[in-house]
Order: C-alpha cells, then sequence, then structure tokens
C-alpha cells in the first residue's frame, strides 16, 4: 500500500495528469491538485481532460477504488483546440498571458492565431478575449496526450512571466529612486 506521505508521492501523482493546468479540478494548476490529492482532500476523480484513464492511473498508483468522473468538475469531452477567427481579432494580446502553454502567438495590434499541435484545449484563453473570437473545435491531435511536454512548456511560461514581472519591478524601483534623488537635490 503506498502511504500519502511516501517520498516523491506528489510528483508520481503529478506525473499522471494531463498538464492542461484548466483548473478544472477545483485547484490552480495540476501540480496543486497532485498535493491535494496525495494528502486525501481532493478525490482521484476531479480531472476531467484525464478522465477515466487517469482516474484508473491513479487508482492504481493509490490501491484506491476506481470512482466515475465527479461532475460537479465537468465531462469528458472529445479532445479540442482553441480556433480564432482572425478577421475578428483586434490584436489587444490579452489572449497570450492566460495560455500556459505559449500555445498562442502574435503581437500587439496584430492578428492572434493558436498553435493546434500546442494546445490543450483549456478554455483559459477564452474568458479574456474582449471580442470573443476564439472558439473551440475538435481536436486530431490532442496535447493531453503529451504531459511531459505540456509540463515543460508551463515551466518556461511561468518563468518567463515571472522574470517579466521582476524586471518591471526594478524599472519601477529606479524610477522612483530616481525621483527621491532629484526631490531631495537642493
Ligand atoms: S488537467 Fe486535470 S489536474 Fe490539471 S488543472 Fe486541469 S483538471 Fe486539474
Ligand atoms: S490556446 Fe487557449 S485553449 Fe489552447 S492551450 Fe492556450 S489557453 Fe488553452
Ligand atoms: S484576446 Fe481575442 S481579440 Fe485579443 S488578441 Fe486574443 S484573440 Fe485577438
Amino acid at each position: 500500500m503506498l502511504h500519502p506521505t511516501a517520498p516523491d508521492i506528489v510528483a508520481r501523482i503529478d506525473a499522471l495528469l494531463p498538464q492542461t493546468q484548466c483548473t478544472r479540478c477545483g485547484y490552480p494548476g495540476c501540480k496543486p491538485y497532485a498535493a491535494a490529492v496525495a494528502c486525501g482532500e481532493a478525490g482521484i476523480n476531479q480531472c476531467p481532460p484525464g478522465g477515466s484513464a487517469t482516474i484508473a492511473a491513479l487508482a492504481a498508483l493509490l490501491r484506491r477504488p476506481v470512482l466515475p468522473l465527479n461532475p460537479a468538475n465537468g465531462v469528458e469531452n472529445a479532445p479540442r483546440v482553441a480556433w480564432i477567427d482572425e478577421s475578428r481579432c483586434i490584436g489587444c494580446a490579452r489572449c497570450l498571458a492566460p495560455c500556459p502553454v505559449d500555445a498562442i502567438v502574435g503581437a500587439a495590434k496584430h492578428m492572434h492565431t493558436v498553435l493546434s499541435d500546442r494546445c490543450t484545449g483549456c478554455e483559459l484563453c477564452l474568458p479574456p478575449c474582449p471580442v470573443d473570437c476564439i472558439e473551440l473545435r475538435d481536436a486530431t491531435a490532442p496535447a493531453t496526450a503529451q504531459p511531459a511536454l505540456n509540463r515543460a512548456r508551463f515551466d518556461a511560461h511561468t518563468t518567463r512571466l515571472m522574470s517579466r514581472s521582476l524586471e518591471r519591478q526594478r524599472e519601477l524601483d529606479a524610477k522612483k529612486a530616481g525621483a527621491s534623488r532629484r526631490n531631495t537635490e537642493p
């Protein structure tokens, strides 16, 4: 029997998750959900993108009974990818940062497009779009089937956002320091 405090248990659970970071499990990403499953706070049946295959894998790892997907977390859909109607896209770039795997390309004031081989269908880009020009379409080769790549892309995305945020904070601090020096000069 695998004990919940066994070494690497969170990583071993996380390795079985699709890494879309969609938050449908009720947690802010796959790793937080893995931690919640490990400590018994969450059930093994809360991940709609992984569906029955993920539940079976978690049940086998944790020696727990297989359960049906919890309908409160959603339903198991056929794989989908986002598609942008470029004729309606206003190039606001609000969909870029929310995409956990950097599947959207485009620059401010230019139309944007989705790299369908990267897109996991997580839907996180839909709410920020002010003109509702992103929709989900059926996927032929779903990115949910490549969790290791999804995780690597999410890690790269998170690191880039953090370094941009630090850079902006440094610029702000430098401006404040400059203004303060000017105010104290005789
Ligand atoms: S893929 Fe599954 S575990 Fe990961 S955030 Fe989405 S619902 Fe949660
Ligand atoms: S393009 Fe949209 S649906 Fe696809 S991975 Fe990025 S945020 Fe998710
Ligand atoms: S949020 Fe919508 S309108 Fe803005 S760049 Fe993305 S797809 Fe285009």
